[in-house]
């Protein structure tokens, strides 16, 4: 099956999708930007879940995701992902972030998810390349083989991601 992708400019906290995704760091235990935003208006429930996960797993590895519930969020599911610190290993830095939407979408696909979000991963304080970044956001995305998930949705905050996504979906 080949999913629904759309984009959305705004605020990922108010998407109604059984997942939405986090632009975690491998602590877990919260940060600024898109996580800072999450934890706020999710609560303290999510927070308390991630630390059992880091309890038991440890911190996450960068490319990797897990799964909380999304305590008061409208989402399900929150998968938090840890994207790549950009640093100009071009080569690296592309796959662990590649490896961000395919690990979070398998997840979400495990978890029987019909709807899920991404954040544009790494664009923020880890300062990767936004036109590279979209380019392989899109491309792991347009690859995926699904069953379950119908749609999948990018959500820009930026006017500049909202820009690049716009022109990339469109080709
Ligand atoms: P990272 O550390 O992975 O770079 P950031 O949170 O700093 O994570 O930034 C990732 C992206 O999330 C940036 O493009 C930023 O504009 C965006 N962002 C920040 N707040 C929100 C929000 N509430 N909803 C969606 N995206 C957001």
């Amino acid at each position: 099956m080949k999913p629904k992708v759309e984009l959305i400019k705004g605020d990922i906290t108010k998407i109604h999708a059984d997942a939405i995704v986090n632009a975690a760091n491998s602590s877990l235990l919260g940060g600024g930007g898109v996580d800072g935003a999450i934890h706020r208006a999710g609560g303290p429930k999510i927070l308390e879940e991630c630390r059992q996960i880091r309890n038991k797993q440890g911190k996450c590895k960068t490319g990797e995701a897990v799964v909380t519930t999304a305590g008061n969020l409208p989402a399900k599911y929150v998968i938090h992902t840890v994207g790549p610190i950009w640093n100009n290993d071009e080569k690296k830095c592309s796959e662990l972030l590649a490896g961000c939407y395919k690990n979070s979408l398998e997840l979400a696909e495990s978890l029987g998810v019909k709807t899920i979000a991404f954040p544009n991963i790494s664009t923020g304080v880890y300062r990767f390349p936004k036109d590279l970044a979209a380019e392989i956001a899109v491309q792991e995305v347009k690859n995926f083989q699904t069953e379950t998930i119908e749609k999948i949705i990018f959500v820009c905050f930026d006017e500049e991601n909202e820009k690049i996504y716009k022109k990339l979906l469109n080709e």
